[in-house]
């Protein structure tokens, strides 16, 4: 049971934070769609506004010649605020880890699933999304120990998967 949800859970790479991620070489391998998780992700948990931090890997990813898109199950409202205070296009109340808001964000930005990766810090949320979407699944390790009950809850199911795709040299590209 736990091999066969390590398999559907098993993210393609897995990167310490979305800072350490070479867009440039994603773009090489065909990428041209980067789509977003917010909470954990790009900022702490809760935050309404992008900081300095979202707003620098957003500027790598466009210098990268790729195009950002943030796919949150957060409320509507907080992803509008947040996608704009960046200048890029969102889809909120996203579903995850349904399927659905990563291909509306795929037909949005006219570009094929195959071409896009997610970037989140869930295994149950953005990873198991992005592979029901047919995209490449980046799990970030998330930004802030300190989290919501429901998500501190959720870790504690991710923990044993998480142990091993830490023993899996193929997810860690960085040194
Ligand atoms: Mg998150």
């Amino acid at each position: 049971m736990i091999h066969f949800l390590s398999e559907k859970l098993k993210p393609g790479r897995i990167f310490r934070s979305i800072e350490q991620i070479d867009f440039r070489s994603l773009k090489a391998q065909g990428i041209r769609l980067v789509l977003l998780d917010i909470d954990n992700t790009l900022v702490h948990h809760g935050s309404h506004l992008p900081d300095a931090y979202a707003r620098r890997v957003v500027e790598s990813i466009q210098n990268a010649g790729l195009v950002p898109f943030i796919v949150s199950n957060a409320k509507q409202s907080r992803a509008r605020s947040f996608a704009a205070g960046l200048g890029i296009d969102c889809i909120g109340m996203a579903n995850k880890p349904s399927a659905s808001g990563l291909l509306r964000a795929c037909r949005q930005a006219g570009i094929e699933p195959s071409a896009a990766v997610m970037i989140g810090d869930q295994l149950f949320t953005d990873i198991l999304a992005a592979k029901k979407a047919g995209v490449l699944a980046i799990l970030v390790l998330p930004l802030d120990s300190r989290e919501v009950w429901n998500v501190a809850f959720k870790r504690w199911f991710e923990a044993p998967f998480l142990r091993q795709y830490a023993k899996d040299p193929t997810l860690w590209p960085q040194p």
